[in-house]
């Protein structure tokens, strides 16, 4: 069997150093927002050559608390993309924001800078852009956007970890940029995980209390807070995974170029353009029989994963919350498969699921 994802095979290279490390945290007696935090978070800063960032305790807080240090007022509106995972919709209903959905472009899977415009209203107060399955956003027209109008740019890059536009690191382009280090995530707990960087100091101050019940000193508190820390243990194990980061994104890019050149026309592949560095957090297709392809694959013992069956606006969540029609975003959610591409993975891994493939 060939598993989408196995998480066993993708940290075992780590595990020798893992166990060290667990073990002097355990011996250091601390656990919550200490050395091991401190150094990662100085680590993931300078990785993205950012001033500030901020441990928090998953990727979903780390967009909520973003919204919240950005000091929005409530109600205001959030231009986001229709063809994202649900979390990126649920910061900003937790912010008390309104999300206004814009289709992605179909090549891309991205939100289309070229449809933003016509959503933004005097109500609007940022936009959230989602760097979907490892490739950035288009940045220059989406900055362009932000400064006209005066908007902030939060970045959702849960997927995105190393991703570059233009050489430039996602993550960077905003006033926040949002990480998950959710376990199968490109940098990967062994838990929950989050953190914000940001260049700005007043955000940072603000992340940096709202993350920890609004409090710098302990027992005073300035702001209506959270409990959403980054635990000792989970930011010294990501320590010693962001030093392979780049090795892991290497492997990732190695895979998806075995498909994508061995794969044949009939199935739609990521769009490859200069100017972009992406990090495949997944490797995508698209075909009209996605699930008669999926089950043919798992018949031939080759799992796949869906991301995603059911888009934002047809959540039964979001009834009332979603209006209007996105026609793009379903045909996405109707036709792609997210095949096998981890870490854990080899190429000849890869190669059979090609070939199998290419039966269909
Ligand atoms: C994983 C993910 C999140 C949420 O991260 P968690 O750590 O699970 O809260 C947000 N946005 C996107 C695009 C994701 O893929």
């Amino acid at each position: 069997m060939i598993y989408y994802e196995n998480l066993f095979d993708a940290n075992s290279k780590f595990f020798r150093e893992f166990r060290e490390k667990f073990e002097q945290v355990i011996n250091s007696g601390w656990f919550i927002l200490g050395n091991e935090v401190k150094n990662f978070e100085n680590e993931f800063a300078s990785y993205h050559n950012v001033k500030n960032c901020i441990g928090v305790a998953s990727g979903l807080d780390a967009l909520t608390l973003s919204l919240s240090a950005s000091s929005i007022p409530e109600n205001s509106e959030v231009i986001v993309p229709s063809n994202t995972y649900i979390a990126t919709i649920l910061s900003i209903l937790h912010a008390k924001l309104k999300p206004v959905l814009v289709e992605p472009d179909i090549r891309t899977y991205n939100i289309n800078p070229a449809k933003i415009e016509e959503k933004i209203s005097a109500s609007t107060k940022a936009i959230m852009v989602v760097h979907l399955y490892g490739k950035s956003c288009d940045m220059d027209p989406i900055a362009e956007l932000c400064k006209k109008y005066n908007l902030i740019l939060i970045e959702d890059c849960a997927q995105s970890h190393g991703a570059k536009y233009k050489g430039k690191l996602t993550g960077t382009f905003g006033d926040f940029g949002a990480f998950s280090f959710y376990p199968t995530k490109n940098l990967g707990a062994l838990g929950d995980a989050g953190a914000v960087i940001t260049n700005n100091d007043i955000y940072s101050d603000r992340l940096r209390k709202l993350r920890n019940y609004g409090s710098s000193k302990k027992y005073y508190n300035e702001l209506i807070g959270y409990n959403s820390r980054l635990d000792e243990i989970q930011a010294a194990l990501l320590s010693i995974k962001l030093k392979y980061l780049d090795q892991i994104n290497t492997h990732k890019r190695k895979l998806a170029k075995i498909y994508s050149d061995n794969l044949k026309d009939d199935f739609i592949k990521p769009a490859i353009d200069d100017n972009y560095f992406d990090v495949y957090h997944i490797y995508n297709i698209r075909h009209p029989k996605r699930d008669k392809l999926k089950e043919y694959l798992l018949k031939h013992e080759i799992m796949t994963e869906i991301h995603y069956p059911v888009p934002p606006h047809k959540q039964k969540a979001l009834e009332g919350i979603l209006s209007g029609e996105y026609p793009i975003a379903e045909e996405i959610h109707n036709t792609t498969l997210s095949l096998p591409c981890s870490f854990g993975h080899s190429y000849d891994d890869i190669y059979r699921v090609v070939e199998v493939i290419n039966k269909f």
